[in-house]
């Protein structure tokens, strides 16, 4: 039965299975005059950002937000960043930098570079890799404020050499009015932030709002529901990341796992209320260990009750054969992060393909990706790890390939040429290549 329990899973967390709050529900009806379901809020929202640009944000910010905002509100001014800085605590600071210094070394040394090779006849093809222009990141701030999602977006993106970043985020304490993220921005030299939110926040990016806002090339960073439909919704108009849903894990475990330390990996993730939490094992007494442990821990955490309630609603533990066994499970489930905390993990490791993020042995518990070694903890989930990647610098860069032939290596092959366009009917190509060889 753990296949169909996995695709239960894997439908509740999907991003548009994901099921809206009660209070998100009334919310949508007070707007909008109609219970809409979530992907006909983010049309209308875009389209009429699209349309009547700026009125239309601030509009949304009022009734979503509860933020009464003018234009020129809009933009935190340079002098807040500076004040948000100057005020931070300097241990605070510190850490924001020392995080930094993790993220660029890893994000830089893993740049594609340029290759070129020398063709037969003397001339040469090359794929050359640019940075884009300009880049719009979402930082969530309904529930809860993150600076590290600052850091894991626009770090990789100054690694790759974007110049122009913009953040939004929702003109709540936790968004764009919080202290730590305006002092972050400011340290690592973001200085262009929004307070704008939600699918409104995306569709401002995508769409630009005139002089208030230059339209992005790229969307990245996580956010709710909203975000995630409105980033699917311009996705075309600009390039996104991924389409999010709730975090998840799988940990692998065995006899050599601490079951203290399992629970914690599971509460862990399970305190983003909603987030999936998983064990699999094929050490079967570790099933009631952890159980018992998962009682403590939560007993004794500020948000156990949250962290419970996505524990009985999403998580799951899986008895399994042997290794081979939890390997199958894992690739199936294909997760956002995949710790392996058995003994040997690397040779585990060797036999799955599919995960967002894999933390390996006993010392690289999630939180390690999520705040501070240097991997973005923008990551696929709801099995999307099957196709998709994390974010990287790598994403914030386009390739040209440029092709550059002599005489020679025309002559070499334009009798391929002109027999494939011939057969194509696309005579006028068959000519301009015989036309250069007379
Ligand atoms: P958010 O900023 O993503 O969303 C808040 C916005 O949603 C509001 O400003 C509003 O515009 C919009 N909204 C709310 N209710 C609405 C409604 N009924 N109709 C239309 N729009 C509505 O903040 P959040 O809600 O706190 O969600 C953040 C999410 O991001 C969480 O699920 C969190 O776990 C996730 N997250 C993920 C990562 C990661 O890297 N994977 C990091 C940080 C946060």
């Amino acid at each position: 039965g753990a296949e169909a329990a996995i695709e239960e899973l894997r439908q509740r967390l999907a991003p548009e299975g994901n099921v809206v709050s009660e209070a998100g529900r009334r919310k949508t009806i007070e707007v909008f005059g109609e219970p809409l379901t979530p992907v006909e809020v983010v049309k209308r929202i875009c389209a009429e950002v699209k349309s009547r640009g700026l009125d239309a944000v601030l509009g949304y910010s009022a009734k979503l937000d509860g933020a009464d905002l003018t234009a020129d509100q809009l933009r935190v001014p340079a002098e807040e960043l500076e004040a948000a800085h100057a005020a931070a605590a300097p241990e605070f600071l510190a850490t924001v930098r020392r995080i930094r210094e993790n993220i660029l070394r890893f994000q830089t040394a893993i740049l594609h570079s340029d290759v070129q090779i020398a063709t037969p006849g003397g001339g040469f093809l090359r794929q050359r890799y640019l940075p884009l222009e300009r880049v719009g990141i979402c930082v969530p701030g309904g529930a809860a404020a993150y600076p590290s999602t600052v850091l894991m977006t626009a770090v990789p993106a100054q690694a790759a050499g974007v110049k122009q970043l913009a953040v939004v985020a929702p003109p709540t304490r936790f968004g764009s009015y919080n202290q730590d993220l305006l002092a972050t921005c400011c340290e690592i030299g973001v200085d262009e932030v929004y307070r704008m939110g939600g699918a409104q926040g995306v569709a401002s990016l995508a769409y630009g709002l005139g002089d208030a806002l230059r339209k992005v090339d790229m969307i990245v960073g996580p956010g709710n529901l909203f975000v995630a439909l409105a980033k699917k919704h311009v996705y075309g108009e600009v390039d996104i990341d991924s389409i999010a849903g709730p975090s998840e894990v799988i940990v692998i475990a065995d006899e050599n796992t601490p079951a203290e330390h399992a629970a914690a990996d599971l509460i862990a993730q399970a305190e983003h209320a909603p987030g999936s939490a998983v064990l699999v094992t094929w050490h079967e007494p570790l099933l009631a260990e952890v159980n018992v442990a998962l009682e403590r821990q939560l007993n004794e955490l500020e948000r156990g009750d949250l962290a419970r309630h996505s524990l009985q609603e999403f998580g799951a533990m899986i008895l399994v054969h042997d290794r081979d066994h939890a390997a199958r499970v894992a690739d199936t489930l294909a997760t956002e992060h995949l710790h392996i905390a058995c003994a040997e993990p690397d040779e585990l490791l060797t036999k799955i393909r599919c995960a967002g993020a894999v933390f390996l042995g006993p010392h690289s518990p999630v939180p390690v990706g999520d705040y501070a070694a240097g991997p973005s903890h923008v990551l696929p989930t709801g099995s999307t790890a099957r196709f998709a990647s994390g974010l990287s610098s790598n994403d914030f860069l386009r390739s040209n390939s440029v092709i550059s032939w002599t005489a020679e290596d025309l002559q070499q092959n334009a009798e391929d040429i002109v027999r494939i366009a011939e057969k194509e009917g696309l005579t006028a190509h068959a000519a301009t290549v015989a036309r250069r060889l007379s």
